[in-house]
């Protein structure tokens, strides 16, 4: 077996060589790196990079993020998806800026008091931006760890967390444990790849049991997901080339956020009463109601089959909100959408207009 500080050594040397250039990585500055952390969470590289430069531009200092109101921001997040993560960003700025003087804490523990920061990301945030000597275990580390050691089970639970945990604190350098920390990351997203590791070009083949027992693609173990299926259906109800909105309220997953009016539908199958639940839920009278498309997508372990509505106003009996999870309406010009934060799903059932 090659000794730890060897293999620690080519893995810097690979990473100085090979790193791609990303925006995160032009400065250690905390609030950057923090940003792109909690970005990063579910989301690939290349779908945040637009939205990065975009968040940056627009908050360029945690102080700028605090001052901001919760909608600019979450204006900023729309699109990405896991709202929560912009809505903790917000009010971890608000308090880092009143409670810590406006200065991100170096400590893993401290940092993990803020909202949104869990163990991985307190990681990232105080190795990379101060090269503090602490372990990170994200995807990526989790591939390539579980391979180098041959490891077999279930990455997500104990006691295979823990023990990644520990392979990823014993491989720790003494200096520089942010790039260390950064190439882990890297290898795993560049050339310890899921389906096809790229094992020629690793610095640390000559020590990877998984590549030494030709097991390394069966590695991490596969655990089966179980995803619940659901329904709802979208309805675009014009009015004089303008388009219904309705804002949710903040108690409902994807709180404050606008939205097309959307129902839970117990299946595939679009009701025939579909205008009379319109009429007794928003007070609308709607006709030529048409189902233009149908969308999926994802959140978590539930994936949503989504028929899209389209219908006219009749007439309209009231205008106020009476739905419990709606705040507020607006009849919007549908080119204003993205003046206003909302889901992906919301900008793809007005893309099927
Ligand atoms: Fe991954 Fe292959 Fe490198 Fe092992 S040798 S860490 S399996 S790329």
């Amino acid at each position: 077996m090659i000794p730890r500080h060897k293999r620690v050594g080519s893995l810097l040397q690979w990473f100085d060589r090979s790193q791609r250039v990303l925006p995160w990585r032009e400065n250690k500055d905390p609030y950057r790196i923090w940003v792109s952390e909690i970005m990063l969470q579910q989301t690939t590289v290349k779908t945040v990079l637009p939205y990065y430069e975009r968040f940056l531009k627009k908050f360029p200092t945690l102080e700028s993020l605090a001052k901001s109101s919760l909608d600019k921001v979450l204006v900023a997040w729309s699109g990405l998806g896991y709202y929560s993560r912009g809505r903790n960003l917000h009010k971890a700025a608000e308090i880092l800026v009143k409670e810590y003087n406006g200065k991100f804490p170096r400590d893993v523990q401290e940092l993990q008091k803020l909202p949104g920061i869990g163990r991985y990301t307190a990681g990232a945030v105080a190795s990379i931006a101060f090269d503090e000597k602490v372990p990170l275990l994200d995807g990526n580390v989790i591939r390539v760890l579980t391979r180098l050691y041959a490891l077999r089970g279930d990455p997500r639970k104990n006691p295979l967390l823990e023990e990644l945990w520990g392979k990823a604190d014993s491989l720790l350098p003494q200096k520089r444990c942010g790039d260390h920390n950064q190439a882990l990351m890297e290898l795993g997203a560049t050339v310890c790849l899921p389906r096809e590791p790229l094992c020629l070009l690793c610095p640390l083949n000559d020590s990877c049991e998984g590549n030494r027992l030709g097991i390394a693609r069966e590695l991490p173990q596969k655990v089966k997901k179980s995803y619940h299926k659901r329904y709802r259906l979208i309805t675009l109800i014009e009015n004089n080339g303008r388009y219904l909105i309705a804002r949710k309220s903040a108690k409902k997953l994807m709180g404050r956020l606008w939205e097309f009016p959307s129902f839970d539908l117990k299946n595939e199958r679009i009701p025939d009463s579909l205008s009379r639940i319109v009429e007794k839920v928003l007070g609308i009278r709607v006709k030529n109601a048409t189902l233009i498309g149908k969308i999926s997508h994802a959140i978590m372990n539930e994936r949503f089959v989504v028929p899209v509505m389209k219908c006219k106003v009749v007439r309209l009996r009231r205008t106020t909100p009476t739905q419990q999870f709606y705040t507020g309406f607006r009849w919007i010009d549908p080119k204003k959408l993205a003046e206003y934060p909302t889901s992906s799903v919301n900008r793809k059932a007005l893309g099927l207009l």
